[in-house]
């Protein structure tokens, strides 16, 4: 059911990896743009109107208003099962522990005596958070943006996640009830892109926010890359991945489950197992046929593993290894080698790292105290999950004194004047006797 893919004996040349040659979800996410642009210019023309329209279209609900009624969510917190209950709040505790630590504080540097720039982090005003509610529904991934969001101290927080036919068109109670013990109180029943540019361009009954987070299917994706500029966006959050560097210390059960556990996401999650040992692979495809068949999610999981997003890669050494899954940059990463940490530790691009046999992916979807919102399809290379750093902005502020200023314009000018920018030396000049370049009054 999983291919396998063959870079032993000399097909990774002087260490550079041929990216086309590893697995990996054609996701035409520049298709999907031309697709959802009607989409987002309906709803900044419609707004309420349009949402409510493809709410029956894509999510066949009939609605009649977007905005979650509050005593909704109240019953949705007071209904919830208490063992869900108790799980959501350690969830929260343990990612609120994490995410508390990452809260920046102010700098001020002194440039020379006088001349000072502060480094002043301030939270994005108002966010739209996206928690994807289509095939499966995450109240994790509510926990994962808000928190976040919280800690870094953004005011005005909304939520938006499809509206369900079975729950009367509100989103999931599970997602309502998180959103009630996490203090949120402005929810929506909006899906896929629709719902993206109702944050984007607001409506009469949601404000536009400045940034929008979440992860979600390619329709989400292609949305906020439509969008971006517009609204401040996360890194794309697509199709889940996760990539497993394992060698034969590794047990075959355990991996498979772990490539099971990501591949029940979507049909085009990406599970793949790189590892320079043959008896891993064999062992690995066997434990494949048997667990799969007894999952409840059997159909989306065989589609998934069969797809050419997945695929056990076999490669000479771990050496190697290490290459081929910085060349994938995976959303999500685990180690299961001997002496994993050490290897964890030369890890280069990856959403999240997961070190040894006792840090299975699944338990960073919950429990962790990791944000599970990470990058996908190879831009862990260059982006970073969801963190409080997300909902921050760094600004700038510069303080000189007419001393401090006096010193330097003679370099502004200068520089001003290597750029055919006179003007800009002028500015400096005005506030000053100016004579001799160099030398102020
Ligand atoms: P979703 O909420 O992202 O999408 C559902 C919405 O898609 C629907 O409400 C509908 O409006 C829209 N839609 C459906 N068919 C459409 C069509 N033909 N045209 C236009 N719009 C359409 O839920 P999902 O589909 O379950 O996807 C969630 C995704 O998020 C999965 O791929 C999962 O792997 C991923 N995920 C990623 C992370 C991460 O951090 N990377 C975390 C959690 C989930």
């Amino acid at each position: 059911m999983i291919s396998r893919i063959d870079l032993r004996g000399g097909a990774v040349t002087d260490g550079v990896i041929d990216r086309d040659l590893l697995p990996r979800a054609e996701l035409d996410v520049e298709a999907a743009l031309e697709k959802v642009r009607p989409i987002c210019e309906d709803v900044h023309h419609r707004g309420t109107a349009a949402l409510i329209d493809y709410a029956e279209k894509f999510d066949g609900v009939t609605i009649d208003r977007v905005r979650v009624a509050p005593e909704a969510i109240e019953r949705a917190l007071a209904e919830l099962d208490p063992a869900v209950r108790a799980a959501l709040e350690e969830s929260i505790r343990r990612a609120r522990l994490v995410h508390r630590e990452q809260r920046r504080t102010d700098k001020t540097v002194t440039v020379v005596p006088g001349g000072t720039v502060t480094e002043r982090w301030v939270p994005v005003e108002r966010v739209g958070l996206y928690v994807p509610g289509g095939n499966a529904v995450y109240p994790s991934s509510v926990v994962m943006n808000v928190v976040p969001a919280q800690e870094a101290g953004v005011s005005s927080l909304a939520v938006s996640s499809p509206p369900q036919a079975a729950f009367d068109g509100l989103p999931h109670p599970t997602i309502l009830a998180a959103c009630a013990l996490l203090g949120v109180d402005e929810v929506y029943a909006a899906g896929g892109a629709q719902a993206i540019a109702m944050f984007a361009y607001g409506t009469d009954e949601c404000r536009p926010a400045q940034l929008v987070t979440g992860p979600g299917n390619i329709w989400v994706a292609a949305a906020k890359r439509l969008l971006k500029g517009r609204i401040g966006i996360d890194a794309e959050a697509g199709p889940t991945e996760i990539a497993i560097l394992a060698d034969d210390t590794a047990d075959a059960a355990h991996v498979a489950a772990d490539l099971i556990s990501q591949a029940e996401h979507d049909t085009l999650a990406a599970a793949v197992l790189v590892t320079p040992s043959e008896a891993l692979a064999e062992a690995v495809e066997a434990e494949l046929k048997t667990q799969v068949a007894a999952t409840k999610h059997a159909e989306r999981i065989t589609e998934a593993l069969a797809g050419r997003q997945s695929g056990i890669v076999l490669v000479d050494d771990i050496e190697t290894g290490l290459k081929v899954v910085d060349a994938y940059a995976a959303e999500h990463l685990e180690i299961q080698t001997a002496d994993a940490s050490a290897v964890a530790a030369r890890v280069r691009n990856a959403g999240a790292v997961f070190v040894g046999p006792y840090a299975p992916v699944s338990l960073g979807d919950y429990c962790a105290g990791s944000n599970h919102v990470l990058p996908t399809g190879g831009c862990a290379c260059h982006s970073s999950g969801l963190s409080v750093q997300s909902f921050l902005r760094g600004i700038h502020v510069v303080d000189y004194s007419r001393d401090a200023l006096a010193d330097v314009t003679h370099h502004v000018v200068t520089l001003a004047e290597a750029e055919d920018l006179p003007a800009h030396g002028a500015a400096l000049k005005a506030r000053f006797d100016w004579k001799v370049p160099g030398k102020s009054a």
